[in-house]
């Protein structure tokens, strides 16, 4: 089919849906180190996991071996609402760059959320629904996170209680109001109405809030409530499952009209876009069939790949939750004030680590202003307005893009463009005005960062 004019956007019909996820653990030959009991060191037991996640996530978390996974029906419905997401050729983008290689990108901004979370907020709160809970407590940053999990839960009829990171709760009032129309209750963290968070806001009590540290208010709420269980929108293994539907569209389309990516590029913050996204292109590299070269991005200014180290350490602020070997930057890491792009969290999920590790993928780190420089262009020319979190994607996709046009290759490009920008109007605002500001921390900083992590290693 080779001589087939590829269209703009490849789209699949709805029997072309994946129907199974994928688990790439199961293809791993060494597997991602087992999570750690905080308080014993000993690996997890699903009793203990089931304290805190619903029941049917728990045996996806601890499944390393089964490597196709039924999605429900019930949530293959709701896929259906909003997917097949594209796939698009950027033909004008090419153009613009005067690239000899063809650059594709799947696009997950195409529903309310504006991003791919909703992938696994649907299947979070459907398993959460068929345990018979009566709702769920999450953590969000940027907000993307928590206004899917909105959607999700009152589409299930389910409660959502969210604790929104401070910052963004003042600075994101419209993902705030999103949220409280689809019925979630949204509380700025650290907040009084968790032990952690009284006990945060005493030790800082001018602090912006962090990630790690909504997490363990969401955590205390969840365990500490009857009926109620704990979701996380990332970094964890089964959102990673649960992302794989972005990869396997992308291969059932592009296998359709027989294009194959030479180089693969996502963002990274926790990893599930990028997990799900390269799963089973990741599944033929590990199974020995074919090799793509896989880019990870991450911000200069968080730089848990590129700079940090492969250890175990706490998944949150309040070491609350299990411990996990990832590649971090300790927990207590806090990038910088003038960061707008997205992508805080400290560590990384351990199956990406673990990949990365063996070498199976690199990562790049790259400055904001660099991103958002990169998302002005494509939005010019592809009309998409990207999320600063996408835009680190579509850097590096540029980057590769120009080698391609001094060496003459003509290699094949996909990224993921996660989602749209619509909320982050105060960072292109910042780079429009010309008042964005890069920062990268010092060896210094990360070496204090890296003595807290648990004594364990
Ligand atoms: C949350 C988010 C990310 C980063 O999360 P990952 O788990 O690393 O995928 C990237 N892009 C968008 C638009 C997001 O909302």
């Amino acid at each position: 089919m080779s001589t087939e004019k590829i269209p703009y956007k490849i789209y699949l019909s709805e029997d072309e849906l994946p129907k199974q996820w994928y688990n790439v653990r199961a293809d791993m030959q060494k597997k991602p180190a087992p999570l750690l009991n905080p308080a014993t060191l000993n690996p997890v037991t699903p009793q203990e996991l089931g304290a805190v996640f619903c029941d049917e996530l728990v045996k996806q978390e601890l499944d390393e071996t089964t490597p196709y996974i039924d999605i429900p029906e019930e949530i293959q419905s709701f896929y259906k609402m909003y997917r097949p997401s594209p796939l698009v050729r950027a033909y004008c983008l090419e153009k613009t760059l005067g690239t000899p290689a063809k650059i594709y990108y799947k696009f997950e901004g195409n529903n309310t959320s504006g991003s791919h979370k909703l992938n696994s907020a649907i299947a979070q709160a459907y398993y959460a629904k068929k345990q018979g809970l009566k709702g769920v407590t999450t953590e969000t940053g940027a907000g993307q996170w928590g206004t899917a999990l909105s959607m999700a839960c009152s589409y299930f009829d389910l409660d959502c209680k969210v604790y929104m990171v401070k910052c963004s709760y003042e600075q994101k009032p419209f993902r705030r109001e999103v949220m409280r129309t689809y019925g979630a209750s949204v509380t700025p963290s650290p907040s009084m109405t968790t032990e952690v968070g009284r006990k945060i806001l005493a030790e800082f009590p001018d602090t912006n809030g962090s990630l790690g540290c909504a997490i363990s208010e969401a955590v205390e709420a969840a365990t500490s409530t009857e009926g109620y269980r704990y979701v996380l929108g990332s970094v964890l293994s089964q959102v990673l499952l649960h992302q794989t539907v972005i990869g396997l569209e992308t291969k059932t389309a592009m296998d359709k009209y027989g294009i194959k990516p030479d180089i693969i590029i996502g963002c990274a913050g926790g990893g599930s876009n990028l997990g799900g996204l390269i799963a089973p292109f990741m599944g033929e590299k590990l199974r020995g069939v074919a090799d793509y070269n896989i880019i990870a991005v991450e911000p200069a200014s968080c730089p848990s790949l590129t700079r940090g180290v492969y250890a175990y350490d706490f998944c949150d602020t309040g070491k609350v939750c299990p411990l996990q070997k990832m590649y971090t930057l300790g927990s207590g890491f806090m990038p910088s004030a003038n960061h707008a792009g997205g992508l805080r969290y400290h560590g990384m999920s351990a199956i990406l680590s673990e990949l990365y590790d063996q070498k199976l993928m690199s990562a790049v780190s790259v400055e904001q202003t660099a991103v958002f420089e990169a998302a002005q262009k494509f939005a010019r020319v592809e009309g998409i307005l990207p999320a600063p979190e996408s835009s680190h994607a579509i850097k590096v996709a540029i980057d590769e893009a120009l080698k391609c046009k001094e060496t003459g290759e003509e290699k094949t490009i996909l990224f993921g463009l996660t989602g749209t920008g619509y909320f982050d109007m105060y960072a292109y605002q910042a780079y429009n005005d010309g008042k964005m500001s890069d920062y990268i921390p010092t060896d210094e900083e990360l070496q204090k960062s890296f003595a807290s992590l648990p004594k364990t290693n």
